[in-house]
This record gives structure tokens, C-alpha cells and sequence, in this order.
């Protein structure tokens, strides 16, 4: 059966490149509706095309989502991934489409056009299968992950919820990992208060917020815990007028990543406690976790040991690891349900301009999924 799934994969190839080379020429930058909606039309078309039935659900502020349905039954299974990218339109022409070897550069490939072509392929090969099934398939195709999923997370978590497994095609991990783990991120603005003076002719009237954010950011520094996994970075910091100005204002955005929801609180409730150490100065912290952590579940462990049964028939090993970086497998597994990440492209180079995917470890990567799909919807 898997290999069969295989076969039909590896009999693809070609179609599969076809696929993730259109789509990484039709640049679909998160912040221009547009573009975005160009190459969200292409996606619904050819998905349409190989009989899912499509929804396309508007969008004002992002690109329109793309939701396709295959199969038929009330229990469902969800793939997941974003159709944004961080590339700008004309990094196209900077960084061309191109095949050097077993490599495919382009802007977009590997996070995650390679893995939306992918998902694709492996729904071909479970729809073409005469098997009896107890679920469908939903997939979900999203337009503004790279900028924080703000208009699309509460249609990720509606579908998440209505689901039993979600697979998520963000890249995986160097050698083909999956993702069974990831950080909750959250971002703090600090905004501090001072009372401007003349620094030369009346200092002692000043408070200066810029010396208070200076001994707030030691504080903030003390929260970061490395070796559980959790960091605190202080990245952007700004004040102040003039130099023969007593600062009355100034600012420090943090990033904070937990691995889990009881260390991402606890980091919460310490930034939301910060008080002034001197005194006159004011502080004030706003923001949050914009998507919560990732944790390996029982439910994820049980689908990451599927999937492994699934490979090990293929004759692959399939690893697992975790990661710092969020996505929207986030919002799934936050709410309890069976989430594997990473079921995309090898490659390297996720928002740099060395992005490119391993080409030969495509088909071989659908093959995995149309057995893992075939096993989760069996009757
Ligand atoms: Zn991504």
C-alpha cells in the first residue's frame, strides 16, 4: 500500500516541480493583498482542478485564504500551511527561480511553496486510492502567516478544532525532521516615562527615562532562562530628544520565546509587574503571546509514531525535533489537538536569499504523507 503511494508520488515528480515553480513565480508578498490574492487564485484553481471543493474566505486587511475540501464524511483531517511570503515583489528578479543540481532557489520554495506542492501531491495519490475512508480532508491555505496569521487565526482554529490530526507543510527540519515542538512567541513594548530638564542648567529637574529603561532592561535580562529554553531578548531599543536633554521618553521591544504555557505565563506576569526604579519615571508594558507554545502531546506523539510506521515501511527513519520559531501548527496544538509540523520540503535558507529546496527529497516526501493521510482516514 505505502509503496504503491509511492510509485504514484515518484510517477509525479515532474508535476510536482511544475507546481512549486509556478507558485514561487508568482510572488505573493504578505503585505500586498494583490499579489497575494494572485497566487492564492492559482492555488484554488488548481485545486479545483483535481476536485476539491473550494471555499475562498475573504480577507480585507490580507490576501483571501483558501480552504478545499476532498472526500466525504463528518470527521476530518486538516493540512495546513501559508501561501505568503517574506519576499518583496521583484525579489524574483534578485534572486531568480533556478535548478543548480538536486537544488531549487527561489524566493518562497522552502518556506513553504515546495510544501503547499507537496501537500497537493499526496492528496492526489490518497484521492486516487480505491480504499473506504471515515474522514475527509481540509486543507487550508493561508495568506498572512509571515506577519502574525491576525485575519486567519480564528479560521485556523476553527478548522483545527473540527479536526482529529492537523499536518502542518512549514519546512522541516536539516535531514527532513518533523516538528513536534515549537516555542510560543511573544512580543513586549516597554514604554517609559521620564520629565524632560536642560541637562546642563537644571539636571536635577529631569528624570530620565532613558536611565530608567537602561535599569528595566537588567531586570527584563534576568527573566531569560536558556537552559529551560526560554528567551528574553531585548532587540530594539529607542529615547530621547537631544543630548543636552534630559530624556522624557523612551522605548524597548522584546522578544520572548517559552516552550511551554507554564513558562510563557510566568514570563507574562513578571514583564506585567515591572515597576519604576526611579522614582518620577513611569513604565508601561503592552503585548503578548501572539502564538502560544507548541507542546508534544500524547496526541502528538501517538501521530509522530504513525507517521514513523509510515516511513519505516518506506524504508526512511523519520526524526523529530523542535524549534524556536513559531507557526500556525501553534494555534492547533495549543488547543489539544494531534499537530505535526515540518511535513514540507528539505532545504535550507527559510528567509535568506540561499532558500532552496532538496528537489529529489520532494516526491519522496508526498509518498510519506499519502500514507500517513491513507492510515489516519482509514475506515
Ligand atoms: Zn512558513
Amino acid at each position: 500500500m505505502s509503496h504503491a503511494l509511492l510509485d504514484y508520488c515518484l510517477a509525479r515528480e515532474d508535476w510536482l516541480l511544475r507546481f512549486t515553480e509556478t507558485l514561487v513565480q508568482i510572488e505573493s508578498p504578505s503585505d500586498d493583498k494583490a499579489a497575494v490574492d494572485r497566487c492564492a487564485d492559482e492555488v484554488a484553481r488548481e485545486l479545483a482542478h483535481l476536485g476539491g471543493r473550494i471555499t475562498r474566505i475573504g480577507a480585507t486587511t490580507a490576501g483571501d485564504h483558501v480552504r478545499a475540501e476532498f472526500g466525504a464524511g463528518n470527521r476530518q483531517v486538516l493540512l495546513l500551511g501559508h501561501i505568503d511570503t517574506v519576499w518583496p515583489i521583484g525579489q524574483l528578479a534578485r534572486m531568480p527561480l533556478r535548478r543548480e543540481g538536486d537544488r531549487l532557489y527561489g524566493p518562497g520554495v522552502f518556506d513553504m511553496k515546495a510544501g503547499l506542492a507537496i501537500a497537493t501531491l499526496a492528496v492526489r495519490a490518497w484521492a486516487a486510492g480505491e480504499v473506504a475512508r471515515s474522514h475527509k480532508l481540509v486543507m487550508l491555505w493561508t495568506t498572512d502567516e509571515e506577519v502574525g496569521s491576525l485575519t486567519s487565526r480564528a479560521v485556523i482554529e476553527t478548522e483545527a478544532g473540527r479536526s482529529e490530526a492537523v499536518l502542518v507543510f512549514e519546512p522541516a527540519l536539516p535531514g527532513g525532521g518533523l516538528k513536534t515542538r515549537r516555542k510560543g512567541c511573544g512580543q513586549y513594548e516597554l514604554s517609559v516615562t521620564g520629565r524632560a530638564a536642560h541637562a546642563g542648567v537644571d539636571p536635577e529637574k529631569g528624570v530620565s527615562a532613558i536611565g530608567e529603561l537602561a535599569r528595566q532592561i537588567l531586570a527584563i535580562e534576568t527573566l531569560r532562562d536558556l537552559e529551560a529554553g526560554v528567551s528574553v531578548n531585548v532587540g530594539l531599543v529607542s529615547g530621547g530628544s537631544r543630548p543636552n536633554v534630559v530624556a522624557d521618553q523612551a522605548r524597548a521591544v522584546i522578544d520572548v520565546r517559552a516552550p511551554t504555557q507554564q513558562m510563557a505565563e510566568r514570563v507574562d506576569a513578571a514583564l506585567r509587574r515591572l515597576t519604576p526604579h526611579i522614582r518620577g519615571a513611569g513604565v508601561v508594558v503592552s503585548g503578548g503571546f501572539a502564538r502560544p507554545p507548541m507542546e508534544r502531546t500524547a496526541g502528538t506523539t501517538r501521530l509522530f509514531d504513525l507517521a514513523s510506521q509510515v516511513a519505516g515501511d518506506l524504508g526512511v527513519s523519520l526524526t523529530e525535533g523542535a524549534t524556536g520559531g513559531g507557526s500556525d501548527g501553534n494555534f492547533c496544538a495549543a488547543l489539544g489537538v494531534p499537530t505535526l509540523d515540518g511535513l514540507g520540503a528539505t532545504g535550507d535558507g527559510a528567509h535568506a536569499v540561499h532558500e532552496h529546496v532538496v528537489v529529489s527529497s520532494l516526491a519522496q516526501r508526498a509518498g510519506l504523507v499519502a500514507g500517513l493521510l491513507t492510515r489516519l482516514t482509514a475506515a
